[in-house]
């Protein structure tokens, strides 16, 4: 897929220029001197020969196919010049020229026309608005970049074209290389889905590095991740705000969610591993392109000094995703036997600080051949006697031997330039600080535990969808986008929940006759499609014990109603089977624009917005992420009981978040929704919707 536009067998420049100031020079001139192998076609108006190429008037009098063009010329000319290549059989076009969506109004016309004729051909399109891409494997250099940035095994993209050059000269001296690097523009075409589907199970790409500002496709780039991160981790950081976080929320799960909260979803569940800063990018990008994957969590720590030993297993602990590893009696054994009496045999193990190569070589040995670690982290702190250059190539020896990730800590700057140098050509990453080096760790025993993960499995329950339409279309027939709790429960019921009895009483003598129907004690509330929270008015009364009681409250709810909200519509006073005591969950939804329904979980009751403790997915939500869901709230050791307390139904909840999973899945013009509380009893006696609201689009 877009062998067009990695591997193109010949490639035409458009706009190509004799003029050495002209960019449409440069991106000539990078693809003729880095290597490319194909045939090169530069193509302009007048000129016969450009860097000792034959220059063409257009690709129609190019004799031969062309595979890709390049595009470096003013964007009122890019339509007329895209046709032809239409017409010549191009598969591939890299547009540099800006001028599109990116300046608005003609620009966003003009764009999408461009779009309408890449279609039409079907060619793949990389741009418009570009910097252009370069492909080390093929030592294809299509771009106005200043360098060829190195060979290796990171795949990179970049929505940002700025942050690109700045990358590409920054990875250089640091001998950073990659396989792919592109420049996504504004992605009009080819975006960040289409490159994780090319980069699936790419054998030169290790890594995948994407650097975000918005995402085109929200749920077809999860289902691109959750594949792509199956066979290649690929690390991600997202730039800038979208609207989504400034919209006014009018649920409890509207307040508590936003923009940021959807992507931490969307990474999470596909697998991405998100980075927040530009260093931890690379730190990971490092460790993932030069080391082989972890197959377990433990790690060894190597150090010729005892603060930073120290500073790394606390980092270690702390990390909650690797941990110290025990070494077996025989390692211990073996380094009591080689290294010096002064020196400490357990993890981490201190070799102290006059140590030299020979003393690392024991210790980064013994180490890595004991089957209880997994992963090994090797410190040095430069001394007077410390032969940095040879302990550097020891570490890169060894390393190669036992395909376990090795990563090192040389802390220092300036007497540590030729040992550094040594180490990233030898591959092993070098983190200034030990932290980093087990953060970059522990990132990937993550990634690593989730790819471990089971195949997503999706549920389906047997509901009555067609009874929710009806109702939603009545709904908006009235001209209204609240539902009413009465049709909310409408609702809950055509999707399997269990709600407590209820009815709704026009008058005292009704309510009283309803609630010796239902049984005493009974809770009565306020029915009104105008009053959303109704215990604010005073609108919710619970353990009413007799007839009286009921008709009183009738009158005494009704009267707070009119007095509090004297426009509300009131569809009378709901009597309600009184639910026994549980502990109360809030399940909500709100809608983000670019990834659809976020499905909220945590504590219920009033204190929602004060604790904040929920926990997001994005729907549909698989069996496995809901389980991981609910244990991921904080206050989740309260639904398992604490002293003595029974456990809550666990699985009472799941059920209900997977049904309103499909739910919202189901119905996308709901856009917030709330169950607050879910009354969820003790293990085995489920859960009850005791109150629910819902607004549609
Ligand atoms: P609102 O959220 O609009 O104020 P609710 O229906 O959630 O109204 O009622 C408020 C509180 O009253 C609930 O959080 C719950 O503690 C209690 N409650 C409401 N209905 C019942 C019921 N049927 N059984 C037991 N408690 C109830
Ligand atoms: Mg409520």
């Amino acid at each position: 897929m877009l062998e067009a536009i990695f591997a193109p067998r010949s490639v035409a420049v458009i706009g190509a220029s004799p003029d050495p100031d002209r960019l449409g020079h440069q991106v000539l001139k990078n693809i003729v001197q880095h290597g490319y192998q194909g045939r090169i076609y530069p193509i302009h108006p007048r000129a016969s020969q450009i860097l000792d190429l034959p220059a063409f008037p257009s690709v129609l009098h190019v004799p031969d196919p062309i595979d890709l063009a390049v595009m470096v010329i003013p964007a009122r000319q890019v339509l007329p010049v895209v046709e032809e290549c239409g017409q010549k059989g191009v598969q591939g076009l890299i547009v540099i020229s800006a001028g599109f969506k990116e300046v608005g109004g003609e620009g966003k016309a003009l764009e999408r026309q461009l779009l309408e004729t890449v279609r039409r051909y079907q060619m793949r399109m990389v741009g418009p608005n570009c910097l252009g891409v370069i492909d080390t494997i093929n030592r294809l250099n299509a771009s106005f970049a200043a360098l060829m940035p190195n060979e290796g095994e990171i795949a990179f993209m970049s929505q940002s074209g700025a942050l690109c050059t700045a990358i590409l000269d920054w990875s250089k001296p640091q001998g950073i290389g990659f396989s792919r690097f592109v420049s996504l523009g504004n992605k009009a075409d080819v975006d960040e889905v289409s490159l994780l589907q090319a980069w699936n199970e790419d054998p030169h790409s290790k890594v995948i590095l994407a650097y975000l500002e918005g995402i085109s496709d929200g749920p077809g780039f999860i289902a691109a991740a959750r594949k792509v991160t199956r066979n290649t981790p690929v690390v991600a950081i997202k730039s800038g705000v979208t609207e989504a976080g400034t919209r006014a929320a009018s649920s409890h799960t509207g307040s508590l969610t936003g923009s940021e909260s959807a992507y931490e979803a969307a990474f999470a569940q596909s697998g991405i591993i998100r980075s927040r800063t530009m260093s931890e990018l690379f730190d990971l990008a490092k460790l993932f392109s030069y080391q082989p994957m972890m197959q377990g969590n433990a790690v060894a720590i190597v150090t010729n000094a005892g603060g930073p030993g120290i500073i790394a297993t606390d980092a270690t602990e702390r990390s909650g995703a690797v941990r110290m590893a025990t070494l077996t009696p025989e390692t211990i054994a073996r380094l009591q036997r080689d290294l010096p009496p002064t020196a400490n045999v357990y993890n981490p193990v201190d070799v102290i600080g006059d140590a030299r190569s020979d003393r690392y070589r024991v210790a980064i040995k013994a180490t890595l051949e004991d089957p209880g670690v997994h992963a090994l982290v090797v410190l040095l702190t430069p001394q007077a006697g410390t032969d940095t250059e040879e302990i550097a190539r020891v570490i890169g020896e060894l390393a190669a031997t036992y395909g376990k990730p090795v990563l090192a800590s040389f802390m220092g700057a300036m007497s540590l330039g030729p040992s550094l140098k040594i180490l990233n050509e030898q591959r092993i990453p070098n983190y200034t600080f030990p932290e980093r080096a087990i953060q970059s760790l522990a990132s990937m025993a993550r990634y690593l535990e989730a790819r471990q993960q089971p195949e997503p499995e999706f549920v389906h329950f047997e509901v009555d969808r067609e009874r929710v339409r009806q109702l939603f279309d009545r709904v908006r027939e009235s001209g209204r986008v609240e539902l009413g709790e009465i049709e909310a429960r409408e609702v809950m019921e055509a999707y399997g929940m269990r709600l407590p009895r209820s009815r709704l009483a026009q008058s005292p003598d009704e309510a009283a006759r309803i609630a010796a129907e239902i049984g005493y004690p009974v809770v009565m509330k306020i029915s009104s499609p105008d009053i959303l929270h109704k215990s604010d008015i005073g609108g919710v009364r619970v353990g009413l014990a007799d007839a009286t009681a009921v008709r009183d409250t009738h009158e005494l709810i009704e009267y707070r109603a009119r007095k509090y909200s004297p426009q509300a519509r009131i569809w009378g006073i709901l009597v309600q089977e009184m639910v026994r005591k549980g502990r109360e969950i809030l399940v909500g939804v709100s809608r983000d624009p670019q990834f659809g329904p976020l499905v909220a979980v945590g504590m219920g009751g009033i204190y929602v917005e004060v604790l904040r403790d929920v926990a997001l997915r994005l729907a549909p939500i698989s069996r496995q992420e809901v389980a991981s869901q609910i244990r991921s709230i904080r206050t989740f050791p309260l639904l398992r009981g604490v002293r003595g307390e029974p456990p809550a139904d666990i699985a009472a909840i799941e059920e209900v978040v997977l049904r309103i999973s499909q739910l919202v899945t189901d119905f996308p013009e709901i856009v917030e929704m709330d169950i607050n509380p879910l009354v969820v009893h003790n293990q085995g006696e489920g859960a009850v919707v005791v109150d629910a609201r819902i607004i549609l689009a």
